[in-house]
C-alpha cells in the first residue's frame, strides 16, 4: 500500500530530477576540499544564509554539534531552550562531546526565548561560575508546532548577545518554511545570528545532510570539529548534488505545504473528538488530540489509521502530529479527513 506518511517531513524520498543529479554528480575527496559538487552546495547554502561560509554536513544534529563546539570551550554555557531540538532530541551531545553546559530557559509557546529571560540568564563573573557564551534560537521551532519568528526578534536578540560579548546560534533545520510563511529571504531571518544551520532532508526533500553557515573563521574551526566528529566524508558530491536541486526547487514550494497544512487542521476540526491546537497551523504541522470523551487510546488510533493508509506521529498519550510535505498532495489531505472521521469515536 502506498501510505500517506504523516509522521514527519524527514520521511520524503529524493525527487526522480534529484536521483539524476546524483547519477551525474561530479565528484572528488571532500576531505582535501576538491569535491566540485560540495563546494558548490556549501557556497550556494552560505549565500542565502547571508554568509560568507558554508559546511556541508551530514546530519542536522552534527550541524549543531560542530557549530555549538565551534562558539564554545569545554565548560562555557549555552543558554538553550526547554524545548530546543538541541536540548531534547541530540542525544545531549553538546554536553557528552563537548563538555558544554546548557542552561535552560522556558521556550515562549511561540518558540521564543524572553528576552529579560535571557538577560537574566547571563553569569555573572565570578569563579563559581560557568561562562555564559552562546545563545542557540531555533526557527520554525519544532516541538513549540512548527511556529516562527520574525526577522526583528532575530535582530533583537542578536543584537543583546553582540552587545554582551555573545554569539548566537541559529538551528534553523526549518528556516526556509519560516521564510516562505513570512515572504521573506532566508537571509533576513539568518542574516543577524553568528551561525545558521539548515536541513537539506526535510522539506527539501533531499536524502542526506545540512549545511552550517557562518564566517570563513568559524567555518574554519567548525571544518576541523566535522573531522573530529567522524563527519570528514569523501565523494560527497553524490549527496551533495540532490541538495542542489533542493536550494533550486524545493524552496519556492513550501507554501504549498503551509496551505495544505491549513487545509487539513480546518477538515479534522470538523471531526468530533478531536481537538486542534493550534487551530490554525503556523507552517506544516498539524498538532492535535483527542477529547476526554474519546475511549481510544492514541496507539489504537494510530493502528486503525494504518489500515486506512495513513501514517501519524504520535507526541503523547493522547496526542498527534502531522507534518506535510512535498509527498503529500490534496488527495492525500482528504483522505486522513475521512480516515481521523471513521477511525476516532
Ligand atoms: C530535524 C531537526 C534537527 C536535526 O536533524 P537531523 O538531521 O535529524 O539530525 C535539528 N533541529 C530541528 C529543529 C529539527 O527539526
Amino acid at each position: 500500500m502506498e501510505f500517506v506518511d504523516l509522521r514527519s517531513d524527514t520521511v520524503t524520498k529524493p525527487t526522480p530530477a534529484m536521483r539524476e543529479a546524483m547519477a551525474n554528480a561530479e565528484v572528488g575527496d571532500d576531505v582535501y576540499g576538491e569535491d566540485p559538487t560540495v563546494n558548490r552546495l556549501q557556497e550556494m547554502a552560505a549565500e542565502m544564509m547571508g554568509k560568507a561560509s558554508g559546511l556541508f554536513v551530514a546530519s542536522g544534529t552534527m550541524g549543531n554539534l560542530a557549530g555549538v563546539l565551534a562558539h564554545c570551550q569545554r565548560g562555557d554555557e549555552a543558554i538553550v531552550g526547554n524545548k530546543a531540538h538541541t536540548f531534547l532530541f541530540e542525544a545531549g551531545g553538546i554536553s557528552a562531546l563537548g563538555g558544554v553546559h546548557s542552561c535552560q530557559l522556558p521556550n515562549q509557546p511561540d518558540g521564543s526565548l524572553g528576552l529579560e529571560d535571557i538577560e537574566a540568564a547571563i553569569r555573572p563573573d565570578d569563579p563559581h561560575d560557568p561562562i555564559t557564551r552562546l545563545i542557540c534560537l531555533e526557527n520554525t521551532h519544532n516541538r513549540c508546532g512548527g511556529t516562527y519568528q520574525t526577522p526583528e526578534y532575530m535582530n533583537r536578540v542578536s543584537e543583546f548577545a553582540h552587545g554582551r560579548g555573545l554569539s548566537v546560534h541559529l538551528d534553523g533545520a526549518r528556516i526556509f518554511n519560516a521564510a516562505a510563511v513570512q515572504e521573506i529571504k532566508a537571509k533576513e531571518i539568518a542574516g543577524p545570528v553568528d551561525s545558521v544551520t539548515f536541513c537539506l532532508s526535510k522539506g527539501l526533500c533531499a536524502p542526506v545532510g545540512s549545511v552550517l553557515c557562518g564566517s570563513k573563521e568559524y567555518i574554519r574551526k567548525a571544518h576541523r570539529l566535522r573531522k573530529m566528529l567522524g563527519g570528514g566524508m569523501r565523494q560527497a558530491g553524490i549527496l551533495a548534488a540532490a541538495g542542489i536541486v533542493a536550494l533550486e526547487t524545493m524552496t519556492g514550494r513550501l507554501s504549498e505545504d503551509h496551505a495544505r497544512a491549513r487545509k487539513l487542521a480546518n477538515g479534522l476540526k470538523q471531526v468530533p473528538g478531536l481537538i486542534l491546537d493550534p487551530e490554525v497551523p503556523a507552517t506544516n504541522m498539524v498538532f492535535l488530540s483527542l477529547t476526554p470523551e474519546v475511549k481510544s487510546q492514541t496507539s489504537e488510533v494510530v493502528e486503525k489509521l494504518k489500515r486506512y493508509g495513513i501514517l501519524a506521529g504520535v507526541t503523547g498519550q493522547r496526542s498527534f502530529r502531522l507534518v506535510l510535505h512535498y509527498w503529500i498532495d490534496d488527495a492525500g489531505v482528504e483522505k486522513t479527513i475521512t480516515a481521523f472521521g471513521d477511525v476516532v469515536q
